[in-house]
């Protein structure tokens, strides 16, 4: 059997001038003080590349950000052409409601055109419910063409978030809605909500916890059956908004729950979600 793929669920590209001034600060102050030209150095295809293999990385989930009010406005073309580079990288869509007129086109655009995979929806930072009824012929398209759709659950650094728009519970309402909908709640409820999202996510056959943004060592203090949820956890990383993806890794292969456990966290859960073989 083959072996079962490393995945990083959630990993961004961009320019620097793509986000705002204080998003490329804070991200250059946790990857040593990088300097901008080797911040966009270090945002190119042969570079993450790089960066994959030295981490025992196999796939990364590669996101935009259609987010003007609080990160920035990195385009779904831009990620599509990143990901043209290597066959590693796995495009997904954003978008923003307030943005387009008609989401269900924007995304069946990003389908079809660009050739994405999947969706992320990030309802704290463009100020959204994600159960609005208006996003519902959306969820229907990316149910009917069987994408996952992340949603950016919990907190954020990012001046402008509003959190109230992160509550897991709203997505109790979408996952009733749309069965066979693959939800990810992305940062599993950071801040103050990791048991509602720990529950929802044992509730709902197709719902998931994505794990990126959280400290590798508090993950069995947020969850302290975490080895129990191991089919239902997603590994990602929000690289480049961590001080070092290695250590990351290392960290979590470090955690006191099974190797099976373990592979199925990172990649064998999102292999099966991006119908990948695994
Ligand atoms: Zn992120």
């Amino acid at each position: 059997m083959a072996k079962t793929p490393v995945i990083d669920f959630h990993v961004h590209v961009a320019r620097p001038e793509d986000y705002h001034p204080w998003v490329v600060e804070w991200m250059q102050s946790l990857i040593k003080n990088v300097s901008i030209e080797q911040f966009r150095e270090l945002m190119t295809p042969p570079a993450l590349i790089g960066i994959l293999d030295d981490c025992g990385i196999d796939y990364a989930v590669i996101l935009p950000d259609m987010h003007p009010k609080t990160v920035g406005t990195v385009t779904n073309e831009f990620v599509a052409e990143f990901c043209r580079g290597s066959d590693r990288f796995i495009p997904f869509a954003s978008v923003n409601p307030h943005l387009v007129n008609n989401p269900r086109a924007e995304l069946r655009r990003c389908l079809d055109d660009l050739g994405m995979r999947g969706l992320k929806l990030a309802p704290t930072y463009a100020h959204f419910y994600p159960n609005d009824p208006a996003l519902y012929p959306m969820y229907s398209l990316a149910e009917e063409r069987e994408i996952p759709v992340m949603f950016h659950t919990g907190s954020s650094v990012f001046k402008g978030s509003k959190i109230k728009f992160g509550e897991p519970a709203l997505l109790d309402d979408v996952a009733v809605d749309f069965p066979n909908l693959t939800i990810i709640l992305v940062h599993s409820g950071r801040g103050f909500w990791y048991d509602q999202a720990a529950f929802l996510a044992r509730l709902h056959p197709n719902m998931y916890m994505e794990i990126a943004g959280l400290p590798p060592q508090k993950l069995m203090t947020y969850f302290p059956e975490f080895e129990r949820l191991a089919d239902k956890v997603l590994f990602g990383s929000d690289w480049p908004g961590l001080p070092s993806l290695k250590k990351n890794m290392e960290d979590i292969r470090a955690l006191p729950i099974s190797d099976e456990a373990k592979t199925k966290i990172l990649g064998g859960n999102a292999a099966r979600l991006l119908e990948m073989s695994a």
